[in-house]
């Protein structure tokens, strides 16, 4: 990120508890027999390489070890907690809790989408969720002025009856709905930038007309599929969804002109009271899908900030998702973090631009035939 100008120094707690690192299926164990193990291991036989869960624990510890080596001022690191039972049910039901919990020390896919638990994961996905609810409740509670709840397994594909996309619970979904039912929020605004739809904060929000939802994405067939421009919520949510489908290869100043365009007057329209983001960092560029660079999501996190500034007292809650190069996955959360804490969001200039405004200068007059050089 370019420099480190300072606007005003703000306090940002960063949430991480390590039981979420004890999530890692490892598809040389045995899992539960059936069907989905039938089909799953017929994917990965066909498959050239050696799989791996693409969703693994090293993505964490790149995280907290480019913060402990590049610590930023403002910004310190507490433990997380595990979400409860009763918690959990705001968002998912009970019989896909209790099918999940059933789960506890075994190996077992979940999807068809290669999506699995290993013995540690019931309790890493349900530390996952409670983290993301403990960020809620430092902010909203005043001991820290910003949070982000840095989890795995990530949340935002996971819907009320199904696990999948690598997501167990929906975080973020659990975070908003205990900020309304536990702590007074009124009107909570989602804001989903990681490169795939979140469809399941979408189904578990589409008919609430007090949760904003706006969700920027690589659109269909991209992964999940889903997210269309003409998906905007039903009932009495109706027009609480915002889709907003991009391009391969969508860069900085494409999302950047989306959510000042399009995010910036819905949460003037709407007004939340608490801003939640749904931050993946699988836009970057390392991650193949599109183009979003560090000062491009340095830049988005001052966009909500701004929203959260305007609106709710700054109350803002950043919740991991995807990211699966861990050098742009650390960077990019670097950069946020980094804005959070007061520093200055960049202006991000098309890629190229200002090399070739160098090179005008490094060539000028060279072909000028009237210029002695
Ligand atoms: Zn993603």
């Amino acid at each position: 990120m370019e420099g480190n100008a300072l606007a005003q120094r703000r306090d940002v707690t960063v949430f991480y508890d390590e039981r979420v690192l004890a999530h890692y299926p490892d598809s040389n164990m045995e899992f539960l027999p059936g069907r989905l193990d039938k089909r799953v291991r017929a994917i990965l036989s066909g498959l050239n390489v050696q799989w791996k869960y693409p969703e693994h624990p090293g993505r964490m510890t790149a995280i907290m070890d480019l913060l402990a080596r590049e610590p930023i001022p403002g910004v310190r690191i507490e433990p997380g907690k595990a979400a409860t039972l009763d918690q959990l049910s705001r968002v998912h039901t009970t019989s896909f809790l209790d099918d999940i919990f059933s789960l506890r020390n075994k190996s077992a896919w979940l999807d068809v989408d290669t999506t699995a638990v290993s013995p540690g994961s019931v309790e890493a996905a349900e530390v996952a969720a409670g983290t993301a609810i403990a960020a809620v409740e430092a902010v909203i509670e005043g001991r820290t002025g910003s949070a982000f709840a840095v989890v795995r397994p990530p949340g935002h594909h996971a819907e009320p009856v199904r696990a999948r996309g690598f997501c167990l619970f929906n975080n973020v979904a659990v975070a908003a709905s205990h900020a309304r039912d536990e702590m007074g929020c009124k009107r909570v605004l989602i804001v989903d930038w990681d490169a795939h739809h979140g469809n399941g904060t979408q189904d578990i929000f589409w008919a609430d007309p007090d949760t904003v939802f706006f969700d920027i994405h690589r659109a269909s067939p991209f992964y999940p599929g889903s997210g269309s421009l003409m998906d905007v919520g039903a009932g009495r949510g109706e027009g609480t969804t915002i889709n907003v489908p991009m391009p391969a290869g969508a860069g900085d100043e494409a999302y950047l002109k989306a959510m000042r365009e399009i995010l910036v007057p819905a949460a003037d329209y709407f007004k939340p009271d608490l801003v939640l983001v749904s931050a993946g960092f699988d836009a970057h560029w390392f991650d193949l899908a599109l183009n979003v660079t560090y000062e491009g999501f340095a830049a988005m996190t001052g966009i909500v900030q701004q929203i959260a500034d305007k609106h709710c007292n700054g109350q803002l809650v950043m919740v991991l998702e995807g990211g699966y190069n861990t050098e742009s996955l650390s960077h990019g959360v670097h950069a946020a973090l980094q804005v959070l804490a007061g520093g200055v969001p960049p202006e991000p200039k098309v890629c190229g631009i200002e090399a070739v405004e160098a090179a005008i200068e490094f060539h000028k007059g060279a072909f000028d035939p009237d210029n002695p050089d």
